[in-house]
């Protein structure tokens, strides 16, 4: 096959060519600074808050409860130091699992060294954290509970709507990190019952370095970005305008077209999984069967190192990941398989394929093809022991 073939929509999407069309103008003419007062700076003040209401409505929320971020990092980030730091008279106490993003742990694992305690939750094999666990551990001096809503290595999807049903009793705060599932399964604030969410652009077709938090109403925060008084004294700093109108046109794109899409990548992903198992001997699927990701398919191929398996399906033009964090320059294998039991020589075997827009069946056929085959070679050539993790 001449063509490449793109398997890490979780990792980044291409940006659609309407998102950057409507980018466009904001890159070039219409460059005033939106907290300017002239007409020039108005109009670029009109578009971030035409963009601020698509995004609200489409999160069931109200447009002042949305605030404009460099990405979902920095979202993660404000989530999680942002209420805790104006929450300090209340308790010092943070409840989150240990399958977050590091956008999420990083924070937490900050904050622990400065004196706040952090819980981190069980999660069972699938990786699903239980709402009981979060009402146990929840005490007078907590003041956060972070679960993301899914997981971007396995794709599970969290008990969000349960979850919530205990932080509400308790009156405390609850953030998810909805990066993996906006734009991409339904994220209605209500429906979830969160206090705060965060999203990300580039994981649904829109540019990178814009996301954002919705936040719900009366919740006490403090800025992690000090400067201006944009975004109602919430975050410093001129609006990335074009980002954030490409951010709306990539949620207005989703709107319409996510339903659908869903069904054809959950099809695609349960018909990849199945073919993997059926053509591999030994294989081990983590996540969920199906309180799953859409566009998730995540193995471990026991015997085959993840990073020899990824270099061996680029040399086949196929881009994707491996759970492994090899790939970030650690030798440590992936935080979330060993959380949820996955030993560690088998979790350096992992594979992880998520699909998005340009993913067909012939492209799935195509790795089917040409996967079993690496394998095979790849456990013959490299038997696991003790020392192969220090190849990274
Ligand atoms: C990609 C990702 C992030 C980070 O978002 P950026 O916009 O790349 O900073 C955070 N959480 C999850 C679950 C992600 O998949």
């Amino acid at each position: 096959m001449e063509k490449s073939i793109y398997m890490d929509y979780a990792a980044t999407t291409p940006m659609r060519s309407e998102v950057l069309d409507a980018m466009m103008p904001y890159l070039t003419d219409e460059f005033g600074n939106p907290s300017s007062l002239y007409t020039l700076g108005r109009r670029s003040r009109g578009v971030i808050e035409e963009a601020r209401e698509r995004i609200a409505a489409f999160l069931g929320a109200d447009p002042r409860e949305i605030v404009f971020t460099s990405g979902g990092t920095e979202a993660d980030n404000f989530a999680v130091k942002g209420t805790v730091y104006a929450n300090e008279k209340k308790g010092n106490h943070i409840i989150t699992t240990p399958i977050e993003h590091h956008a999420v742990l990083a924070p937490c694992h900050y904050l622990e060294k400065r004196g706040f305690d952090v819980t981190y939750l069980p999660v069972d094999e699938y990786g699903l954290v239980d709402a009981a666990d979060v009402a146990e551990a929840i005490t007078e001096k907590t003041v956060l509970v972070s679960v993301m809503h899914a997981n971007n290595e396995i794709g599970t999807i969290e008990p969000i709507e349960e979850i919530s049903k205990v932080t509400r009793e308790k009156k405390v705060l609850l953030h998810t990190d909805a990066v993996q599932t906006f734009g991409h399964i339904p994220t209605k604030v209500d429906v979830l019952g969160v206090d705060m969410l965060s999203m990300s652009a580039h994981k649904l077709y829109g540019p990178k370095g814009v996301g954002a938090l919705y936040v719900r109403k009366g919740t006490k925060m403090v800025p992690v970005m000090h400067g201006g008084s944009q975004e109602q004294n919430r975050r410093g700093g001129t609006h990335n305008v074009a980002g954030i109108v490409g951010f709306a046109k990539a949620v207005e794109l989703a709107e319409k077209e996510m339903g659908a899409e869903a069904t054809r990548l959950s099809e695609l992903r349960d018909y990849l999984i199945a073919g993997i198992v059926e053509r591999i001997e030994d294989v081990r699927v983590n996540g969920h069967s199906e309180k799953r990701l859409p566009n998730n398919a995540s193995v471990c191929l026991n015997g085959a190192e993840g990073e020899a398996i990824l270099l061996s399906l680029d040399m086949e033009n196929i881009s994707c990941s491996s759970g492994s964090a090899c790939t970030s320059g650690t030798l440590d294998p992936s935080h979330v398989l060993l959380a949820i039991g996955v030993p560690a020589e088998v979790a350096h075997s992992s594979l992880r394929l998520t699909f998005g827009s340009t993913t067909t069946k012939a492209e799935i056929n195509y790795v089917l093809e040409v996967l079993p085959p690496i394998i095979t070679r790849l456990r013959a050539m490299s038997p696991l022991d003790a020392s192969w993790g220090k190849k990274c």
